[in-house]
């Protein structure tokens, strides 16, 4: 579904994406980790055209990014992306914060977008909070309002950067027990995380960054039971 070959990219002088070369497959779940500033949300952004890359290609179920706007367009549409912060519109409810892409871009008439936005609340368990604003539900009901809100536009590949982060401890549960759901019903996954279990449990490849370069790429079994690099044992000695 995704496939990034000789991917560069730079900030300026600063050099964040090195030679990255990946390729995910349909159904594919992969979880990416590595210490901050290592270009993990980078490499997200640059997926869904968030940061433009400099060198490399990225081609999403076949349609190449490029400075082409239509590409943009689609490759947005077919990806959906849940951030750290829930970025939730304040002003809007749940319900017509799921319903206003749908609308919008996918120019889905208003009973089918509602329909839709309370089957996909109803999935990630808070179909009663349809009618609430943003600021009256906790970090992780908002979590997963946004993923909700992501699942209306029906992608083909979601990412996740560091869902879970912003959460206090006793929320962190419920939003990785929605990503565990969804890593089940075979949706295509690329997750920023520091959450091992989940990596443990759902994931096809994990993923070690660091310094803008893919270090370590593995299996959950190889990559926790025998990590290659040294930059890998000493990232999992302080996570774990
Ligand atoms: P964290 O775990 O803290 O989220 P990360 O792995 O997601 O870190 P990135 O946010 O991708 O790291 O940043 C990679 C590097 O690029 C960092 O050194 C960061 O300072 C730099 N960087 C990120 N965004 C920008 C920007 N807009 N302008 C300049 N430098 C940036
Ligand atoms: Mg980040």
């Amino acid at each position: 579904a995704i496939v990034i070959d000789g991917l560069n990219k730079w900030y300026g002088d600063y050099h964040a994406l090195r030679n990255v070369e990946l390729s995910v497959k349909r159904g594919e779940r992969i979880v990416i980790c590595g210490p901050s500033g290592s270009g993990k949300s980078t490499l997200i952004r640059c997926i869904n055209a968030l940061e433009t890359h400099q060198e490399g290609a990225i081609t999403v179920n076949g349609t190449q990014l490029s400075s082409n706007f239509k590409a943009i367009d689609e490759i947005r549409r077919d990806v959906g992306m849940v951030f750290q912060g829930f970025n939730l519109f304040p002003h809007l409810t749940i319900l017509e914060n799921c319903m206003l892409a749908p609308m919008r871009v996918r120019r889905q008439p208003l009973a089918e977008a509602e329909e839709r936005a309370r089957h996909f609340l109803a999935r990630v368990r808070i179909p009663e909070q349809a009618d609430k604003y943003p600021g009256q539900l906790s970090g992780g009901q908002q979590q997963r309002v946004a993923i909700a809100r992501a699942l209306c536009m029906s992608p083909s590949v979601m990412l996740f950067d560091e869902p879970t982060s912003a959460l206090d401890a006793e929320m962190v549960k419920e939003v990785l027990d929605i990503m565990v759901d969804l890593a089940e019903e075979g949706m295509t996954m690329l997750c920023v995380t520091h959450e091992m279990g989940f990596a443990r449990q759902v994931a096809d490849r994990v993923i070690f960054m660091d310094a803008g370069q893919i270090v370590e790429m593995n299996t959950p079994a190889e990559f926790f039971g025998n990590p290659r690099h040294e930059r890998t044992r000493t990232f999992l000695a302080q996570v774990l």
